[in-house]
């Protein structure tokens, strides 16, 4: 299949092409036709498939052939970051056409503000928002959201994960109840459905299954104690012949607190929601040029950035969620290249490392410690799990008769 099988625009083609895309991924080939033919979508897609183009595209499309001039389509994303990641994917692949662009997003200073009131009263074709900004835009009385034709619902579990539910429905009651609406989502728990149940109408489905990491990842794992981390990082960062580094840790606390022992050594900076936006996006901006080599962050940087020629992922903890280890590595060995990912896993990880090997289908490469670092701990798969662990537990210290009524029996 090629691009000129959708009979699309002559001057979308024209921004295909010059955004080198040669042949639609699996999920434009199936998402374009849907929304071509007018029908609501649900699409389990992760980032990496192409998905912003699966959606863009056939919308950019109608507006080129309708030649429309006002805001007639609406995306909710998670963050800035992809919002804007967006408007820049529409600007290329709209530059022939003529089809205008804003981000909408929250932070930033008054000036950032006033600039997005102007282009929202100049009537973009399509704005791109995180949801908080949307609304102070929509109650200041400045947006009307009347004339929206589609609405697109981008990396709808994590917009749900942030808490973002209550607005979008809220953003939903300002919109026309006649609508395309297409939700995109990396992975689809039950309440993802409910959303979709509650503002889609007999939707299409389509399932692209979560990919395995590119094979150009050269994977490998060490076995920690805690204390041994920080050293370690800090001698693979060192010998390593690494010139574009993401480190990913689960929370900011720990984000900030190992930035602060490699920011003695390396240049590096932590990039977490507490920074303002300018901040932000001075640590992005340096880090696509490669002016900076090293970033820490947390799991809000695996979604989305994509920024060509990191050669090393090093997940200082295991990713709560399997699924989000593909996410974290997968920024390395994008288009096609090669990269390390590199992951360090204590005692109370281990358990969701092998998760990680089961979903992945594979046993990840274990190196041994450097010797400077003092013997690696081992670690051993419990069978039975938890239920075991409670039942040994018991057997040492008998049953819990004689807690006190208000006070509950401690947990094994
Ligand atoms: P996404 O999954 O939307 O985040 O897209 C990931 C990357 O793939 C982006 O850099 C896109 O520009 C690129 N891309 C999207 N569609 C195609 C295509 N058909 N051919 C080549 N690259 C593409």
């Amino acid at each position: 299949m090629t691009f000129h099988d959708f009979n699309f625009d002559e001057q979308v083609l024209e921004g295909i092409l010059s955004m080198g895309f040669k042949q639609p991924t699996p999920i434009q080939e199936m998402a374009i036709p849907v929304i071509m033919g007018g029908e609501d979508l649900i699409a389990c897609a992760q980032t990496g498939t192409g998905k912003t183009g699966a959606f863009l595209l056939p919308i950019l499309d109608q507006i080129a052939k309708s030649h429309e001039h006002h805001t007639t389509v609406l995306i909710l994303t998670p963050t800035r970051e992809l919002a804007q990641q967006i408007d820049q994917q529409v600007e290329g692949l709209a530059y022939f056409a003529g089809i205008s662009s804003l981000a909408v997003f929250g932070g930033g200073d008054g000036i950032v503000y006033e600039q997005q009131r102007r282009g929202i009263q100049n009537n973009v074709n399509i704005i791109i928002a995180t949801p908080g900004r949307l609304i102070a835009h929509l109650t200041s009385g400045i947006l009307k959201l009347n004339q929206i034709k589609h609405l697109v619902l981008d990396e709808a579990d994590r917009m749900l994960d942030m808490g973002f539910y209550d607005d979008i429905m809220r953003i939903i009651s300002y919109l026309p109840k006649k609508r395309q609406t297409l939700l995109f989502s990396a992975t689809m728990p039950p309440r993802i459905r409910t959303l979709a149940k509650s503002v889609l109408h007999n939707p299409q489905q389509i399932n692209i299954a979560i990919s395995q990491p590119a094979v150009g990842i050269d994977q490998q794992v060490y076995q920690v104690a805690d204390q041994q981390k920080t050293p370690l990082v800090k001698l693979l960062l060192k010998n390593g012949n690494y010139n574009s580094i993401i480190i990913f840790s689960s929370t900011k606390e720990k984000v900030k607190a190992v930035y602060k022992e490699l920011k003695k050594d390396f240049k590096i900076a932590a990039f977490h929601s507490d920074l303002e936006q300018t901040e932000r996006e001075d640590i992005l901006r340096d880090f696509k040029n490669k002016s900076l080599p090293i970033i820490i962050g947390t799991d809000a940087l695996s979604r989305g950035i994509d920024v060509e020629g990191i050669d090393l992922v090093l997940n200082y903890d295991v990713p709560p969620d399997p699924e989000d280890y593909i996410h974290r590595i997968g920024r390395t060995a994008r288009a096609a290249t090669t990269g390390t990912a590199i992951t360090l896993v204590n005692e109370r990880d281990f358990r969701r490392f092998k998760s990680i090997e089961k979903l992945i289908d594979r046993t990840i490469d274990q190196k041994p410690l450097p010797e400077e670092l003092g013997e690696a701990p081992v670690f051993k798969e419990r069978t039975g799990g938890r239920d075991n662990r409670r039942k040994k537990n018991f057997k040492k210290k008998g049953p819990n008769k004689q807690h006190t009524p208000n006070k509950p029996a401690s947990k094994p």
